[in-house]
């Protein structure tokens, strides 16, 4: 995709994570930031950051608040190697609360559609605000991590945020490319992986993995495959949505009577 009025001249498709990166710290300064959740990609994009902009490099997480202690101990430890603040972002207090209250702290093993509004609520609404703040932001998406990814720019129009620009500096490389960096340069990586997982996100919904299964296989193996789409990329049609729509409808108006905005 590209914009119908450039602003910008866009980096080759074929460019370096590095010349990404560099592009983008230049073009955007502040106004850019890299979200991690502290898997491999997150971590190698950090690195190559970091020595472009030292500690001037913005990175922030979305704190769902169940994420697994190993993500804590790797936050800190991230703070230590690089010198820099770590933002968290954590969700609407009223909102998170409103859903507790109806469906309960485990809400997410009943139902698809419950698991989809754990993630409205804990990951995506607070996403979507933070980046409604920025020009730009950094994601570890790769083409090769999943068929809806292999059309994957570099350096795209994120449509889904306001129009930003998205920043994908891995886009091309494969998972041994990803660990051979981290190894080379002794990049901090989250202790998970050395225990079977493949793919880490809240510590209640994702599980190691065994040898032969794909590392989606780890992330709510209890759903139908078609169910599990990141709650980030939910653009399901038909009943799944329709429950969706319902359940967060009645969990945002419940914090209405409480608000003071
Ligand atoms: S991954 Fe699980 S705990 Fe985390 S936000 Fe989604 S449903 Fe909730």
């Amino acid at each position: 995709m590209t914009l119908a009025q450039p602003k910008f001249t866009w980096p080759a498709r074929n460019a370096s994570a590095e010349e990404v990166l560099r592009w983008g710290v230049a073009e955007f300064g502040e106004g850019l930031a890299i979200c991690t959740s502290f898997q491999a990609t997150g971590s190698v994009i950090l690195d190559i950051a970091a020595g472009i902009a030292g500690d001037a490099v913005r990175v922030f997480s979305i704190d769902t608040g169940r994420l697994s202690e190993e993500t804590y101990e790797l936050i800190a430890a991230v703070r230590r190697r690089y010198g820099i603040s770590v933002e968290l972002v954590a969700p609407d207090s009223e909102e998170l609360s409103s859903m507790l209250t109806l469906h309960g702290p485990n809400l997410f093993y009943e139902l698809p559609a419950k698991r989809r509004l754990c993630c409205e609520i804990r990951k995506v609404r607070p996403l979507k605000r933070r980046l409604s703040t920025l020009d730009a932001w950094v994601t570890g998406l790769r083409r090769d991590q999943a068929s809806n990814r292999e059309t994957v720019e570099n350096v795209d129009v994120d449509e889904e945020h306001g129009g930003i620009v998205k920043l994908c500096p891995l886009a091309s490389w494969s998972d041994a490319e990803v660990f051979e960096y981290a190894a080379r340069h002794d990049v901090p990586l989250h202790a998970l992986y050395a225990r079977g997982y493949r793919s880490i996100g809240c510590q209640p919904c994702t599980r190691p993995v065994a040898d032969g299964e794909s590392s989606r296989a780890g992330r709510w193996w209890w759903e139908n495959e078609e169910d599990k789409e990141c709650g980030m990329h939910f653009s399901a049609a038909g009943r799944l949505r329709r429950e969706f729509d319902v359940m967060l409808d009645q969990v945002l108006p419940a914090r209405r009577p409480y608000s003071v905005k």
